[in-house]
């Protein structure tokens, strides 16, 4: 029972195949640079136990087709081929960015899905062409193959009105779709799973955090399993302080910038996107580097971590008074999985809130699922490794086998 999984963005196109018989992940890549001549697709491959094989493969890949083609022939190609043939593919599952009210649920792709994701291109322009890019290439190259779409914004489609509507113009909420939609739905709904799943605890009597801290990063409240809160807004600029992104700023902000250096409201919105967060602060966005420099005594660079730490406790705190009772915090993606300083810091002083970090157990745990707060701790803190990938297959045989 094989399922492949496709996210394709503007220019890059990753993938894995999964046995969901497992579930095992067979192998996976990444398409980089796709339009430029400079293109590249890195394969690696997953034997049953051991490290990974990993080959590159330098090439032109003019469009996401010319991409999906050569994954697919390197999936077929050989006597013992990955897959034999298209009908060993179950699904094809797609990661879509944002399905905005259209979609009230994850769906095998039809011409009228098609026809959504598109509608919804207004809303996110860089990254539904893309989406719709890699589905339009999937269903050329293995008809018959059903290819399902799993958006992004899905897990916070149930926040209610006075959290996604935004304190404008009513009119701009009907005539433009302003509202809060939130992103990496998928991650935090896995992950808000699987924490049950290790707390033994039924998950709709579960009242959670989800911080999901990677280059981009957002912070979730959850409700027996359903989304009531979402660090994300209309796009994924806003909430915490990101690797380039800025999170949250006074709204006023971009017009006084314009009018302070001269520039366009799209380069400054660039510059909200790709030259700010931690790289804005210090001029790097990997937190390995950032920790690096701080022991090396740069101030900007322990500037930056303090911002990060502050942001993600004052969601904390926040997530908390919503929520009313707080079973748990579940820490994920890169920074999340990895950085005990980063889950120390912005945990610090909460104790009485009952939040009690034990310091020996998160010094220890990276990329793993542990507990890491102490056994007297009235809320439990965990780190969850996300696998959104995973979640995206899971998600394609439900919907392909009910
Ligand atoms: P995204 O999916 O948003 O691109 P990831 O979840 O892969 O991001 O996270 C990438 C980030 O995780 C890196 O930019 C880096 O800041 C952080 N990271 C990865 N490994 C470590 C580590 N060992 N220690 C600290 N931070 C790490």
């Amino acid at each position: 029972m094989k399922v492949l999984v496709i996210n394709s963005g503007s220019s890059s196109l990753k993938y894995k195949l999964f046995d969901l018989a497992g579930p095992r992940a067979i192998c996976a890549g990444l398409v980089e640079r796709i339009g430029s001549s400079q293109s590249s697709l890195a394969h690696t491959l997953y034997p049953d136990s051991g490290p990974g094989e990993k080959s590159e493969i330098f090439e032109c890949f003019e469009t996401h087709t010319q991409a999906i083609e050569k994954v697919a022939e390197l999936l077929m190609a050989g006597d013992d081929p990955l897959v034999r043939s298209a009908q060993e593919l179950l699904a094809i599952g797609h990661r879509v960015a944002q399905g905005g009210e259209f979609f009230k649920a994850n769906c095998i792709v039809d011409e009228k899905a098609i026809e959504g994701i598109r509608q919804n291109i207004v809303l996110a322009p860089l990254h539904n062409p893309a989406n719709l890019a890699g589905i339009e290439a999937a269903m050329a190259h293995f008809p018959g193959v059903p290819s399902v779409a799993v958006f992004d914004t899905l897990f916070a489609g149930s926040l209610p009105d006075y959290v996604y509507r935004v304190a404008l113009p009513a009119a701009f909420y009907k005539d433009f779709k302003v509202r809060r939609y939130g992103f990496h739905g998928t991650s935090h709904a896995y992950v808000t799973r699987k924490l049950a799943d290790l707390m033994e605890k039924p998950l709709d009597n579960l009242n959670n955090i989800v911080c999901h801290l990677g280059n981009g990063s957002s912070m979730t409240a959850v409700k027996g399993g359903i989304c009531r809160e979402t660090s994300m807004g209309m796009t994924p600029t806003s909430g915490l302080i990101m690797g380039t992104r800025c999170g949250d700023i006074d709204p006023s902000l971009p017009a006084y910038l314009s009018s302070c250096t001269g520039k366009s409201a799209a380069e400054i919105q660039t510059i909200l996107d790709r030259e700010s967060g931690l790289l804005g602060i210090c001029g790097m966005n990997d937190m390995r580097d950032i920790h690096k420099a701080i022991s090396q005594g740069d101030d900007n660079a322990r500037l930056a971590f303090e911002m990060l730490c502050h942001g993600i406790k004052k969601y904390i705190g926040a997530y908390y008074a919503v929520l009313g009772r707080l079973d748990a915090i579940a820490f994920t993606a890169g920074i999340g999985e990895n950085d005990s300083q980063v889950r120390e810091k912005c945990l610090e002083g909460l104790e009485h809130l009952g939040i009690i970090v034990d310091q020996e157990l998160n010094a220890g745990l990276r990329g793993k699922s542990g507990r890491i707060s102490t056994h007297d701790s009235a809320v439990e803190v965990w780190v969850v490794p996300t696998d959104e990938e995973l979640e995206i297959a899971t998600i394609c045989k439900d919907l392909v086998t009910a």
